[in-house]
């Protein structure tokens, strides 16, 4: 039997990345590009072809000696990054509309389809993308189908065109509790644009013959769903059993608990996303590394960090917000940051404030457990924050849990991990 490898692919919102896998886990080879310069037009806007050079410059990075071996592949995409192409040819009927654009035009019409609070009620949800094109394009739509940025890469390789994964299809309004999509959207005049939907990690079929032969992958390697980036970097934390977490503490502080119950609540902006027989649960405070970066460099604050005395509790009681306003745990628009009184000693004051950010972790995986959530019981920590030692033994103690820093936090590790999972699937 030879070796078998996995290639997982990870588009995010400043480059791209590859990672190949055993099936133990281990890295054979990994490597970032950036989408290139030339092709991102002038208004900045990825185009497609972005994103297609973007995939095939990644897999000639691949070692010619390592391909193979890949068994098959996966890709990750930023959520609620959205193409339209025509079902025929594959051809884009429109640039694609970034993750983080927003088209309020179509919040109305949507508000007064989808139920209360659902997630598609935000105007840079992918189904107020899909309805803002809908109602602003002239030419014949009817062989129009809507497409998630992994879905289209994974079609560069598979040729099936109209397959998401119900990660990616969250946005648009599929129910991945009844696994399907719900009447109030099957109703729609669009309805037909709607990709057919995966498990993520499920084989779609072999890789194109074209591709294949290229870059000299086998004849058997198969190209399986993705995910979303987020979902793919918890993946990567293999943080498998329910009551696992993963707390990222980079700009913000976002947490992500595996869960045996779904859990969704509008007012924190908590919501579920299906993996399996379970739910991936996360939130996102504003506090974070935002605050820490107003205040010391990262020099400074690896420095001050060591004179910190971690087993001691800080009586220091902040709130360390960016700007006005929170969400999560604490839902209140009008919050203001609170960071002082000062004290003299800038160690006194890191630990205040880290200590601080501690509490509202702890604030934020009871909040979730009180809304029906598995209790957590161990925390992976991935982001900047991972790294600081002292900070990491505060949040053992304000949290009374055991923190570990995430072995792999790379999304396209996680990309990988679903196309291992694909492979095992698909040769039962
Ligand atoms: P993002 O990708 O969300 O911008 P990163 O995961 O790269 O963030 O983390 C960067 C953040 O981590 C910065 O806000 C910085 O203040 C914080 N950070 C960097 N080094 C440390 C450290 N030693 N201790 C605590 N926080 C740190």
């Amino acid at each position: 039997d030879t070796q078998k490898l996995y290639l997982g692919m990870d588009f995010g919102t400043s480059g791209a990345r590859y990672a190949v896998i055993d099936e133990h886990g281990l890295i054979h080879a990994e490597g970032k590009r950036d989408y290139p310069l030339c092709v991102v037009s002038i208004e900045r806007k990825h185009t497609v072809d972005s994103w297609k050079m973007t995939l095939f410059l990644l897999l000639e990075d691949v070692a010619v000696t390592l391909r193979p071996f890949i068994a098959s592949i996966s890709i990750d995409g930023t959520s609620a990054t959205t193409i339209i192409v025509d079902s025929n040819t594959g051809e884009p009927l429109c640039t694609p509309f970034l993750y983080n654009e927003s088209f309020p035009d179509a919040l109305p019409m949507v508000k007064s389809i989808a139920p209360v609070n659902h997630t598609v009620c935000s105007s840079s949800s992918t189904l107020c993308k899909l309805i803002s094109w809908w109602n602003s394009f002239d030419s014949n739509k009817s062989s129009a189908i809507l497409l998630h940025q992994a879905d289209w890469l994974l079609w560069l390789l598979h040729g099936k065109l109209g397959v998401s994964d119900y990660n990616n299809a969250l946005k648009v309004g599929y129910d991945p509790e009844n696994d399907c999509y719900p009447g109030w959207l099957v109703s729609q005049p669009f309805s037909q644009m709607l990709p057919s939907v995966k498990a993520p990690g499920t084989s779609v079929g072999s890789i194109k013959e074209t591709v294949q032969m290229q870059f000299g992958f086998p004849r058997e390697c198969i190209i399986c769903t993705g995910t979303t980036d987020s979902i793919a970097a918890f993946l990567a934390a293999s943080a498998n059993k329910p009551g696992k977490a993963v707390t990222s503490l980079g700009s913000t502080l976002a947490i992500k608990l595996l869960s045996n119950r779904r859990i969704d609540d509008a007012r924190y902006g908590v919501y579920s996303h299906r993996l399996d027989d379970k739910w991936l649960v996360g939130g996102a405070s504003n506090a974070g590394g935002t605050v820490l970066r107003q205040f010391f460099s990262n020099e400074q604050l690896e420095e001050l960090s060591q004179q910190i005395n971690p087993m001691e509790s800080s009586l220091l009681d902040y709130y360390p917000l960016p700007g006005v306003g929170e969400r999560f745990p604490i839902a209140d628009p009008k919050l203001v940051p609170r960071l002082d009184p000062r004290p003299e000693s800038d160690v006194e004051y890191l630990h205040g404030i880290l200590e601080s950010i501690a509490r509202i972790e702890a604030q934020a995986y009871g909040l979730l457990m009180k809304l029906g959530a598995t209790k957590v019981e161990e925390v992976f920590t991935a982001g900047g924050g991972a790294e600081n030692a002292a900070w990491t033994k505060i949040r053992e103690r304000v949290l009374g849990l055991p923190v570990r820093q995430a072995i792999q936090t790379q999304a396209a590790y996680g990309a990988a991990l679903l196309a291992l999972k694909g492979a095992r699937e698909n040769s039962h």
